[in-house]
């Protein structure tokens, strides 16, 4: 009989695990708990045909990966920011940049950074959070200040809980530039899940696993009720936030049980702000960094038409979680922080990822230790159980699209390597 995999999640990584695997003849299902696919990749649309991103947006310059589907699918991207230039602190009621930093801030931020990879060179985890670090180390006050900044705006959660070991391992990673989808990161979500077509099944939550000798029985829930269905292996893509309440009877060491019940992930609340025209004076906004309600904000407008603009706000860590019916309102008074000048919105839309039941998140963290704990079990198979999804890729492509592709990717792969035994 042909090889059959049933893939859990039309997310980034569900769909390339199914693409490849069609690609190399293998026979997939696709079960999606949602009514769309995309997962965490998600694009909406605003007034005058413009878009923004509630979700997964940017990509880097080493985001291989995605790149190479974009080609295959004729999908382009556009540049976003240059780095250093278009990254602004509003400090002390201005904006600056790295080049409008005083010589003493930056001097503050290089050794900043010498005595993070100095710690790791000692420790490859240490049994820090970030904020017993920075209070343990000499640190002036613009560098802590960014520091605590980066650990809500970009690994959505606080200096108190993330690990200092994970903090390091991706904190300082060289980006010169990044680019966004054209059209969307929705786009490049719908061409894989065309290619795939009648495979993938939407609306269908998958409620338990169960391996039994060399097979493994799903139960997916459709409009007809619970169903049952039966492959040679399993593709699980959930975020661990939610597969951690769905039961599992597979071969999974202890380790891996602890990971999926205990992995962190942070919150987010994403609120798209659209203006009637631009209202700051260089044409890029560049992404503004702040201590407010929300800590980032920035425009995925640049390269889209009309005179409107959005302004998407980022709200990461424990902060997040308080915004629930106010986002819109809290925006807007936080953009009127950098610009008291700002009109009112012509339109919005608000996501926040902590309440929504199939990411219960935005993406995984990793507290002091946990780095190195869990490490090496996140890709590891539990018989034909098999792992992909943000969480599994490496460190420095998780909470990445590129992290949920290549894991998709590889645990395409890992099938593959079961088929020709
Ligand atoms: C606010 C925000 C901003 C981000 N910004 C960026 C960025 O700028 N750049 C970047 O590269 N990445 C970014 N990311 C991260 C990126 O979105 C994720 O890393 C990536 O999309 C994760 O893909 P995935 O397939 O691993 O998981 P998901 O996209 O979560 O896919 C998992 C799928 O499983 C489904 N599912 C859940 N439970 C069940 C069930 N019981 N049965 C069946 N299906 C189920 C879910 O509905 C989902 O579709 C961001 C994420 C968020 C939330």
């Amino acid at each position: 009989m042909a090889h059959q995999t049933i893939i859990l999640g039309a997310g980034l990584a569900g769909l390339s695990a199914a693409y490849e695997l069609v690609r190399l003849g293998i026979d997939v299902q696709v079960f999606e708990a949602r009514e769309r696919v995309g997962g965490r990749a998600y694009t909406v649309q605003l007034n005058a045909a413009q878009y923004g991103e509630l979700g997964a947006e940017f990509v880097d310059d080493n985001h291989t990966a995605l790149k190479s589907y974009a080609t295959q699918f004729g999908i382009e991207l556009d540049p976003a920011c240059k780095f250093p230039d278009d990254l602004y602190w509003f400090i002390d009621g201005m904006l600056r940049n790295a080049m409008s930093l005083t010589k003493e801030q930056n001097t503050g931020v290089e050794n900043f950074y010498t005595k993070l990879y100095s710690l790791l060179e000692e420790q490859k985890d240490p049994q820090q959070t970030l904020d017993e670090w920075l209070n343990t180390e000499p640190i002036a006050p613009f560098a802590r200040q960014m520091a605590r900044r980066m650990a809500s705006s970009l690994f959505a959660t606080d200096p108190e809980f993330i690990g200092v070991g994970f903090f390091a391992s991706v904190a300082g990673m060289d980006n010169k530039s990044n680019m966004r989808v054209r059209g969307g990161v929705s786009r490049l979500v719908d061409a894989l899940a065309k290619h795939l077509g009648k495979r993938v099944h939407t609306s269908t939550p998958m409620r338990r696993i169960q391996q039994i000798d060399d097979s493994v029985t799903v139960s997916v829930e459709t409009a007809n009720g619970l169903v049952e269905v039966i492959a040679q292996s399993v593709i699980v893509t959930l975020p661990w936030s939610v597969l951690h309440h769905i039961p599992i009877e597979a071969p999974l060491i202890d380790a891996q049980r602890e990971a999926i019940s205990s992995l962190p992930y942070g919150g987010v609340v994403k609120t798209l702000l659209q203006y009637p025209h631009r209202f700051w004076s260089k044409p890029n906004f560049g992404i503004v960094s702040l201590d407010s309600e929300y800590q980032a904000i920035w425009e995925p407008t640049f390269a889209q038409m009309g005179t409107e603009k959005i302004l998407s706000c980022f709200s990461g860590g424990t902060r997040s979680l308080k915004l629930c019916e106010q986002a819109t309102e809290l925006a807007t008074a936080t953009v009127r922080i950098i610009h008291p000048d700002a009109p009112e919105i012509i339109a919005s839309r608000s996501y926040d990822w902590s309440a929504d039941e199939w990411a219960r998140g935005a993406y995984c963290y990793f507290r002091p230790g946990e780095l190195h704990r869990f490490e090496s079990h996140l890709t590891q198979p539990a018989g034909r159980v098999f792992f992909a999804g943000e969480h599994t890729a490496p460190v420095e492509y998780r909470g990445y699209m590129e992290g949920a592709i290549s894991s998709g990717q590889r645990a395409a792969q890992q099938i593959l390597n079961l088929v020709r035994k």
